[in-house]
């Protein structure tokens, strides 16, 4: 394995940075989970701009333009001859002292690249869906750590997984501030409801999802009314289907929640439709790059 840091590569054993690296300090950084399909990057430059965006507002300069961020990217893929892959960019606020002031950061940033495999959950789940459970654990507020950050500091989700593992369950839904449904640990919630979608807004603590923007345009262009709508738990209980979608879960149907069964308690045939349309664009959409 090939790890890119800062324009070199690294053997999976000799990849490291400083213990002084502000991102392992205080999860000071931003990241992106990125995935190639048969030697196609899906939403490549998404990707890429949520990360600068993510980046501007913690006040991080990446020291890299777009492009040669893309570019270094790409050649990571090719170094590791990977076809599919599940990318990891990291780029963290860089070495410091033990003082939390980013301005003691006087090094460049660590830019981190790890092109790797993933498999987030085994393949019945996607075939028989997934239990899942609230938590107490409410996801940040946007006036306290914006969900739209996706930032190095991910202890709320962690923390709400960790709920979600002791209540014996894969995946946790947390509610915002407000007590309406905000997203899942590393994934947004989709319901289907007499033929329609619906998804949180972004505005409160849902993390405006890549993976949750291309199912939207794809239920649109197959005539399926989409809206973002806050959702409290009862309209997730009483809905026909539930699924999530993430760079690395992709879309997973969901069947149970709170202990209650979801339509039929099988993945239904809107969610099956869209999980279809999903694999087609993902095979054929992309930035190519050759190994
Ligand atoms: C990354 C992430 C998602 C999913 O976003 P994608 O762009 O579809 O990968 C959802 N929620 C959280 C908290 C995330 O960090």
């Amino acid at each position: 394995m090939k790890i890119y840091i800062n324009g070199k590569y690294y053997g999976r054993e000799d990849a490291r940075i400083s213990v002084f690296d502000h991102g392992f300090l205080y999860g000071d950084g931003v990241f992106e989970g990125i995935r190639s399909y048969n030697c196609l990057v899906f939403k490549l430059k998404e990707h890429i701009d949520r990360l600068y965006e993510s980046a501007h507002t913690i006040m991080l300069d990446i020291g890299m333009t777009k492009q040669e961020m893309i570019k270094a990217v790409l050649d990571t893929l090719k170094a590791n001859k990977l076809k599919d892959s599940y990318i990891r960019l990291v780029v963290s606020r860089g070495t410091g002292d033990l003082g939390m002031d980013p301005r003691k950061c006087t090094g460049k940033p660590a830019v981190i690249i790890i092109a790797d495999k993933i498999t987030l959950y085994p393949e019945r789940y996607y075939k028989d869906g997934l239990t899942i459970v609230t938590v107490p654990t409410v996801r940040n507020m946007p006036e306290a750590l914006n969900p739209q950050i996706k930032s190095l500091n991910y202890l709320n989700n962690i923390l709400a997984k960790i709920e979600a593992v002791n209540a014996g369950c894969e995946e946790a839904i947390l509610l915002d501030a407000l007590g309406f449904v905000a997203e899942c640990t590393g994934d947004n919630i989709f319901i289907v409801k007499n033929g329609g979608l619906y998804t949180p807004p972004q505005c409160m603590g849902t993390l405006r999802g890549i993976t949750r923007d291309s199912v939207i345009e794809l239920a649109r262009k197959n005539r399926i009314p989409v809206h973002e709508h806050v959702l409290t738990r009862h309209e997730v209980y009483i809905s026909d289907e539930c699924f999530l979608t993430g760079t690395a879960a992709e879309i997973i149907p969901v069947v149970k929640i709170d202990g209650r069964v979801i339509g039929s308690g099988k993945p239904g045939p809107t969610t099956r439709k869209l999980i279809g349309k999903f694999h087609t664009i993902t095979a054929k959409d992309g930035v190519r790059y050759k190994i």
